[in-house]
């Protein structure tokens, strides 16, 4: 079954020959290359992935490094895993060489060695994630699937390729309720039968912080997180990272309506991160002091992390400033510093009613008051770049804030005013 047609149509013809080129050059290398994973799974559902991983028979180090340079695009090689990533327009693509695994104990990361396509496949976690698509140049776009994984896709069963899979590596747990929630797919009646014995033996108790909190932030971006994280939470999936994390659904906690809130937001503050919401408020529920090296040891990345810290660091505070703000000035100079996740977060801590209300009056008009011109402007004007100009436009703002409609002359004016005290 050759499925160039669906790439074309749901893709274009660009990406299609983007491929046949990467096949062109594993061929001219004498290898054997595939498209494996996501995108085939996503290709057969229909739906477009831009995550595209390429597997080789063989070594992908020099092959990637060929095609880096027949593409003319940075490469990015780990020569430790044999993988690379290449960056070609807007697409990051991931080269890995065909292996096999061995787990030397469970929750451990695998030994691992050059191997074929079918070892690499039955290393997989789900038959609807183990199966390629073959761009060698005389077997183009076929469908490869050695393990019935378009059948279990068609049934909507989510199926573990060996008995060992759950216990070789928990993360699966994870990932078999985050595939089942998001494709509204079950679990096929043996691979159920192993997950609750899995979770019965406390198999997530060998993986690390970092593990888990991978697999955790993957369901903070979900289109429905709340659905997984009640799955997460219900199996007792989500206390592995830290107890107090099964008590999000207690009512007095306002949790379920972090996702709302968040798009909320994201009209105002267009860098909100859902993940950060999430982990800030999951983590403001214990104390500070165990939340930070929590944090440190997640491996999140590094923005997050911060705009994380950030806002448990700063939220109390930030209430107690806004309880006392009688105008429209106190709450913008209470609250101008802050990340949008702080922001967030004093939402989802906040109880007081008028403190709500000077909230919605800071995301829904104060936060976008700005000045017409701009830092060049000022600079233009002969004024030092420094923290001089943080407080002229700050000053602007104020002005605004009472009500002053400045045109750019009298702001320009204000500035030279101000830079002359
Ligand atoms: P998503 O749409 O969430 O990105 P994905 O299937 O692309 O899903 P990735 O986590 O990017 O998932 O992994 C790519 C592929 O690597 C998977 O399709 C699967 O074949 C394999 N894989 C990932 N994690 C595991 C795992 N823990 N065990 C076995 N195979 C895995």
């Amino acid at each position: 079954m050759s499925l160039g047609s669906n790439i074309q149509y749901l893709y274009s013809s660009n990406l299609l020959d983007l491929l046949s080129k990467i096949g062109q050059i594993a061929n001219k290398n004498s290898l054997k290359a595939y498209v494996v994973g996501g995108f085939v799974r996503d290709l057969l559902l229909n739906k477009p992935n831009y995550d595209i991983d390429i597997m080789v028979e063989g070594d992908a180090i020099p092959f990637a490094t060929s095609v880096g340079q027949e593409l003319k695009a940075e490469c990015k090689l780990i020569e430790r895993f044999h993988t690379a990533h290449i960056y070609h327009e807007n697409l990051v693509i991931d080269f890995s060489s065909a292996r096999k695994e061995y787990y030397p104990h469970p929750g451990a990361l695998p030994e691992v060695t050059f191997s074929n396509i079918r070892d690499d496949l039955y290393r997989r976690d789900f038959t609807i994630n183990a199966m390629a698509l073959s761009i060698i140049p005389d077997q183009p776009f076929e469908l490869i699937d050695l393990f019935n994984g378009k059948q279990d896709l068609d049934s909507k069963i989510i199926r573990i390729l060996h008995g060992r899979s759950f216990l070789d590596d928990p993360t699966r747990l994870y990932r078999a309720l985050r595939f089942g929630d998001r494709f509204n797919f079950i679990m096929e009646p043996k691979t159920e039968m192993l997950f609750e014995k899995a979770i019965q033996l406390s198999y997530p108790s060998s993986l690390s912080t970092k593990r888990i909190a991978a697999e955790i932030d993957k369901a903070f971006n979900e289109k429905r997180p709340l659905s997984l994280l009640t799955k997460y939470q219900n199996t007792g999936l989500l206390a592995y990272f830290h107890k107090s994390f099964s008590e999000w659904t207690r009512p007095d906690f306002k949790f379920s309506i972090v996702p709302a809130l968040t798009t909320r937001l994201r009209s105002k503050f267009k860098n909100i991160s859902d993940s950060a919401v999430f982990w800030c408020f999951l983590l403001s529920n214990m104390p500070l002091e165990e939340a930070k090296p929590l944090l440190n040891s997640s491996g999140l990345l590094h923005t997050v992390t911060s705009q994380v810290i950030d806002s448990l660091n700063s939220w109390q505070t930030l209430l107690s400033k806004l309880i006392i703000a009688n105008n429209k000035i106190e709450i913008y100079n209470a609250l101008k510093n802050s990340c949008p996740e702080s922001i967030a977060l004093l939402y989802l801590k906040n109880k007081n009613k008028d403190v709500e209300k000077k909230l919605n009056l800071y995301t829904n008009e104060l936060a976008s008051i700005k000045p017409l011109i701009t830092g060049d402007d000022l600079i233009e004007a002969g004024i030092k770049p420094g923290p001089e100009i943080r407080k002229i436009f700050d000053r602007i703002i104020e002005k605004r804030i009472e009500g002053f409609s400045l045109t750019r002359k009298e702001e320009l004016d204000l500035a030279t005013a101000i830079s002359n005290i």
